[in-house]
């Protein structure tokens, strides 16, 4: 969704908005190009308001998510909330005020719009990607994969610990009996 600048007042647009994984898909360049998958829409509200060239827009979002442990490899739900509170400057303004944009972007941590359109959906986009850990883990002792037999140790207890990693490497085969 994209707001026209001039129509944001200083009372405000507020919108709720409710999104699946069509949403995500226009942004990604593939199915599942994100390391989660939506368990249910992301959900959750935000206000825009303009004075003069400033913009602020404020939200929550919230859902739940399927991530994958980077130690296990199994898929687990988890959920997700973010506040979120932006303050935008058009691109032009700071322009003319510094000849040197990217020092001046740095000192403030300020966000910038271009054009006379407030894309909120990229916005949304980036807050939804902010919420999420890019370093999923099932649980915080998650004990992960065997790096010998590959058995996911949250689920049996293989032999190998106690055979050694310096075992030889194919001495997992002896346990293969044709
Ligand atoms: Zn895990
Ligand atoms: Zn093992």
């Amino acid at each position: 969704m994209k707001l026209r600048i001039k129509d944001i007042t200083p009372e405000g647009t507020e919108l709720e908005f409710e999104h699946g994984e069509d949403f995500l898909e226009k942004f990604s360049p593939q199915p599942g190009g994100f390391w989660f998958r939506l368990a249910e829409p992301v959900h959750g509200s935000l206000s825009t308001t303009r004075t003069g060239l400033d913009i602020t827009i404020s939200g929550r979002i919230a859902g739940r998510v399927f991530l994958t442990c980077r130690r296990c490899l199994e898929e687990f739900p988890s959920e997700f909330s973010r506040d979120f509170y932006l303050d935008l400057l058009p691109e032009i303004e700071i322009r003319d005020r510094s000849g040197d944009i990217q020092l001046k972007k740095e000192e403030l941590e300020q966000g910038y719009y271009q054009d006379d359109y407030l894309d909120l959906d990229q916005i949304l986009l980036e807050q939804i990607v902010l919420s999420i850990t890019e370093n999923p883990l099932c649980r915080e002792d998650c004990p992960g994969l065997c790096p010998i037999c590959g058995a996911n140790r949250n689920l049996r207890e293989c032999q190998c610990s106690q055979a050694g990693l310096s075992a030889h490497p194919f001495a997992v085969l002896k346990k293969y009996k044709v």
